[in-house]
């Protein structure tokens, strides 16, 4: 039963609820310990048109995919979830702002695929959050990544990277 609850079946990531609740609880720790975590909301690039191209088989396969190869990059303790339909959720662990350059590099390579592409919105904890208002910034980043023109990933408002080089967000 705890299988069902947690974890989404087509791609054997945790689902939204599993992911809420590892989330909850990185949120319960980082209130103690001030170690600082972030995460990425992930969403392909017109996804629909996948689907209406090729067929919902093609997209389900898509998914998978896209989870296998988030799956086999992450780095010990970092979780990735289903959030939504095709936006997925990762949580990773000691990654202040002035490392989103590389979190963002990491996400860049971490999807190969020749045509379909995602954007991400990144958000860092930040003092006093709730898992509502972390994820809100994220998809408010994310909003932005999508109306910029797709294939990017953007940060939260207030999430000052301190650091000449912002090339790495763009196309
Ligand atoms: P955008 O770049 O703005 O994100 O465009 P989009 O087409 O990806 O976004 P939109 O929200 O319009 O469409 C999302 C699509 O994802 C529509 C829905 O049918 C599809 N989808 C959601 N869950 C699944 C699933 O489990 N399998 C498949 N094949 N498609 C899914
Ligand atoms: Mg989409
Ligand atoms: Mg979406």
């Amino acid at each position: 039963l705890e299988e069902v609850a947690f974890y989404d079946v087509l791609t054997g990531l945790l689902n939204r609820r599993g992911t809420e609740t590892f989330l909850e609880q990185m949120l319960a720790d980082a209130r103690r310990t001030q170690d600082a975590f972030s995460i990425a909301l992930m969403d392909l690039d017109h996804f629909k048109e996948v689907n209406d191209t090729y067929g919902h088989l093609v997209g389900d396969e898509l998914l998978k995919q896209f989870a296998g190869q988030f799956k086999g990059s992450l780095r010990a303790g970092d979780v990735i979830g289903r959030w939504g339909g095709e936006e997925f959720l990762l949580i990773t662990l000691h990654t202040p702002t002035s490392l989103h350059p590389t979190l963002a590099r990491r996400l860049k390579g971490s999807w190969q695929h020749p045509t379909v592409t995602f954007s991400a919105g990144l958000a860092a904890f930040q003092k006093g959050d709730t898992l509502q208002n972390l994820i809100q910034r994220a998809d408010e980043a994310l909003y932005r990544a999508k109306s910029n023109g797709r294939n990017r990933i953007e940060l939260a408002e207030g999430d000052v990277v301190e650091r000449d080089d912002v090339t790495f967000l763009k196309n």
